[in-house]
């Protein structure tokens, strides 16, 4: 029986692992959850899987949860990033399923690790802000750390073919997201609603606008680069807009091991879960007589400046992963609060890179503060787009021309 505690209950990502987990009553338990802003969902969850603690964004919202719960419950609810690093350390988990999204999986994250507990990461940036910091506390503890991350998944199953010696490249694959075939000029147009329309995955709303911009492809080659200890260089990325190959890799005898399958986050999810055995997943098959061409081409860095810019950051480390991910996440809030436009996300995300300093080895703290930093930078910066943007109002908003004055993209 593995003892799970499930860090991002409501989510995308923690609705699925709790579907896996109730189809195998067996093999896995529940023994915490911790959830953001959703009680309703979470109450439903604690009375299916009754675990030993919760957590939940905030007081009020623990009020709440504890009044509709039976008496005894209050002393088991705890509240924000404690509550989440309470969940994420009970005594009871052996496993922590680490599914929060954004830079707020990073604390609760390293809690775990360094209270023994085995990680199965869905939260890509915890390696992509603190990779180094992660990855050398999974060797001192002695955990075992595996992705849920569907390209990360394929890899890391692909690498069960040779050693790690023998690998010359990884190759990770992107569908290209709902604007791959769209003109340049046309993505100054696109709305939210458009943006979250994925063609292949059902996701969250972070994660859906991040492959719209690439920037979701970036952060996983930052992720790739640090969860199987390879260089940059050697992270390829290939649009694969069919979204049945999820990723490869390939050994020094030009042998290239993919791994296939349907988009279905709950076979990574198992996959982590289950590792080294398999579950029998009771999912529709993968179909290739059926399945339309297989097609691959090269990512197109100008028309998605977000991963081009994601390989320069990883390339010169320290602390800008970090400020790289903190700004994209307030860029991404800004576009779907409607007050930017999408291609403004990169060129929010690159003018912050390019005001904060680069500091080496970062220490958490070091981490946390380049990234609050990075917000507020991004803060700024959107705020004076915004003003440019309101000046030219009732003329030509959805110009693909930059206003005058306007940030140059310097990447
Ligand atoms: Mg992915």
């Amino acid at each position: 029986m593995k003892n799970i505690s499930l860090l991002g209950s409501t989510g995308s990502i923690g609705r699925n692992v709790l579907e896996v987990v109730r189809q195998f009553p067996g093999r896995f338990r529940i023994v915490g959850l911790a959830a953001g802003t959703n009680g309703r969902l979470l109450r439903e969850q604690i009375e299916a899987f009754n675990p030993e603690m919760v957590s939940i964004g905030n007081t009020k919202l623990a009020g709440e949860l504890a009044q509709s719960l039976p008496s005894g419950w209050s002393e088991k609810i705890r509240t924000g990033v404690e509550g989440n690093v309470a969940v994420a350390t009970l005594p009871g988990a052996d496993t922590v399923v680490s599914a929060i999204v954004g830079a707020a999986g990073l604390t609760p994250t390293l809690a775990a690790i360094e209270a023994g507990k085995n990680i199965a990461l869905a939260n890509k940036e915890t390696l992509v802000m603190a990779g180094h910091l992660v990855m050398a506390a999974i060797k001192r503890y002695k955990v075992t750390l595996l992705p849920i991350d569907s390209e990360h998944s394929a890899i890391a199953q692909a690498l069960e073919a040779g050693n790690q010696a023998d690998v010359s490249k990884l190759i990770l694959t992107a569908s290209g997201g709902p604007f791959r075939n769209l003109a340049e000029r046309d993505l100054w147009a696109v709305t939210p609603e458009q943006a979250l329309a994925h063609p292949n995955w059902e996701m969250g709303k972070k994660i859906s606008i991040d492959s719209a911009t690439l920037m979701n492809k970036g952060l996983e080659v930052i992720e790739a680069r640090w969860l199987f200890d390879i260089e940059i260089e050697n992270i390829e990325v290939l649009i694969h807009p069919q979204s049945i190959v999820h990723s490869m890799v390939e050994y020094v005898d030009g042998s290239v091991v993919a791994q296939l399958g349907v988009p279905d986050m709950r076979i990574p999810i198992a996959y982590a879960l289950s590792y080294p055995e398999r579950l029998r997943m009771n999912l529709p098959r993968l179909n290739l007589a059926s399945a339309s061409d297989l097609s691959f081409s090269r990512p197109d860095f100008e028309k998605f400046p977000a991963l081009k810019l994601a390989y320069q950051v990883c390339k010169r480390g320290g602390s800008l992963p970090a400020v790289l991910n903190g700004a994209n996440e307030v860029a991404v809030d800004a576009f779907l609060a409607g007050t930017i436009r999408f291609p403004e996300i990169a060129l929010v995300v690159a003018e912050t890179v390019s005001r904060l300093p680069r500091e080496e080895g970062a220490s958490l703290t070091a981490i946390l503060d380049a990234d609050l930093a990075a917000r507020m930078q991004a803060a700024s910066i959107i705020e004076a787009l915004r003003m440019q943007t309101q000046q030219r109002l009732g003329k030509d908003v959805l110009s693909p021309e930059l206003p005058p004055g306007h940030i140059p993209l310097t990447i």
